[in-house]
């Protein structure tokens, strides 16, 4: 017997019908003599309704992020409510659990909480006396008991994490696709699924825009050792299994390519060119919470260089406006961005020893005509900063030259 977490996203508790074939999926599990925690996403689109009811009520202004989170962990509740029911109706036993019954216990960055520790006790007396856990995803409680959620995608985070707290023997990931791609399968129909990929491949593919996991649900497992299977909700196939490197067969010298379409750009002009100058202007943005991706300062000239980076859309007026009330203290106000910057990533375990896959993707993306704004590179990726109308096709013919043309992968 063997103690397994399986986690279903929004499509696959998208409705009455969907949610009667999870728990078909989750009481068959019981019966072959497991144990059974069941991490549930809130029905597909719902989140994004919550957030659009908070953007009305808010009138487009920033909303208090206590109530933010307090409204859009509803979601959740409702699943493993009705979750837990249609369980029930198939005759098994099953209690459903919040956050903050649960243990999931997390700081108090509201909309991006990161979990401290979870307090399993909960969940082992429920499992100790016979029933079926139905846990919900994306939320938990901080000190002071104030709701919080994991940021968008946070249901894997959840599960993951539970797992490794209740030392699983493996985290199933239940998705709308069989598993993980070389590219996203909606916008690459060439797209192959991969049998097995490593932690480290995952972890940055997850990184640079493969929604498939959220980033710190791979943390977690790669941390714990813990074996992830991603796969399909309405097939039985198996999917993809994410494990130790030392258990993939397959090195490929590029394994995936993704795309993010929601990046910005902002540049810093004639800054003066002396120690500290990073520091005066990054760390407001830090303070702000505002993560920066790629930077780039370019050599000097007569004293004074220029500072570009990038950032995600949704922060970009603020770290534009940040970024010119730190260059006015630097006695220069040269500052300007773009909005509409996508950054696109080829990440394979393989580069570690192949040399010329930045080279060659240069060289497919000059061919299409698509111009490189930005580069950063490391051990297994090479991301390139690009005008946003041109992501898909540069996606499409990365791959089309990496995974589709095998002689890269010789
Ligand atoms: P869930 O609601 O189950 O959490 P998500 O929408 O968060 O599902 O993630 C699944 C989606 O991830 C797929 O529908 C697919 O479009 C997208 N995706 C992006 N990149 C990849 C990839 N490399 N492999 C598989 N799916 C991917
Ligand atoms: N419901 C949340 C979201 O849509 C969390 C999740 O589905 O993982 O982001
Ligand atoms: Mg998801």
């Amino acid at each position: 017997m063997a103690l397994i977490v399986q986690k279903f996203g929004g499509t696959s508790v998208g409705d009455v019908a969907r949610i009667k074939n999870v728990a078909e999926r989750v009481v068959a599990t019981r019966r072959a003599g497991h144990d059974v925690v069941v991490c549930v996403s809130a029905m597909s689109g719902e989140t994004n309704a919550l957030v659009a009811l908070s953007d009305a009520i808010n009138e487009g202004g920033p909303a208090s992020p206590r109530e933010y989170d307090v409204l859009v962990s509803t979601g959740e509740q409702k699943t493993i409510a009705l979750l837990a029911m249609a369980i029930e109706g198939l005759g098994e036993s099953a209690r459903s659990f919040t956050g903050g019954q649960m243990g999931m216990r997390t700081d108090s960055a509201h909309t991006r909480a990161r979990i401290e520790r979870i307090e399993t006790e909960a969940l082992r007396g429920a499992l100790d006396a016979g029933e079926i856990c139905v846990i919900a995803g994306f939320q938990g409680v901080d000190p002071d008991g104030h709701i919080t959620t994991l940021g968008r995608g946070g249901s894997d985070t959840s599960a993951v994490a539970m797992a490794c707290a209740l030392g699983a023997e493996v985290c199933e990931i239940y998705t709308d696709v069989d598993g993980v791609y070389t590219a996203d399968p909606r916008l690459v129909p060439f797209a192959q699924r991969l049998d097995r990929i490593a932690f480290e491949e995952m972890l940055e593919l997850a990184s640079v825009g493969a929604k498939v996991l959220q980033i710190r649900s791979v943390k977690f497992a790669m941390r714990y050792g813990l074996p992830l299977h991603v796969r399909s909700s309405f097939v039985e196939d198996e999917g993809t299994w994410v494990v130790p490197e030392e258990d993939v067969m397959e090195r490929l010298v590029v394994s995936g390519v993704t795309c993010t379409n929601n990046e910005a750009k902002i540049h810093v002009r004639n800054v003066p060119d002396q120690p500290g100058i990073a520091a005066r202007l990054f760390t407001p943005l830090s303070d702000a919470g505002i993560v920066v991706d790629m930077i780039i300062q370019n050599l000097s000239r007569d004293g004074s260089t220029d500072v570009t980076f990038t950032v995600p859309r949704t922060d970009y007026s603020r770290a534009l406006e940040l970024a010119h009330q730190a260059s006015r203290e630097m006695g220069c106000d040269d500052v300007g961005g773009d909005e509409d910057i996508a950054k696109v990533s080829v990440v394979g375990l393989g580069m570690k020893d192949h040399a010329g896959v930045a080279t060659r993707m240069f060289a497919v993306l000059a061919h299409e005509g698509i111009n490189i704004q930005m580069i950063s590179t490391s051990e297994i990726k090479v991301s390139v900063a690009i005008e946003e109308k041109y992501a898909e096709l540069a996606v499409r013919t990365l791959h089309a030259a990496f995974i589709e043309g095998d002689a890269a992968q010789d």
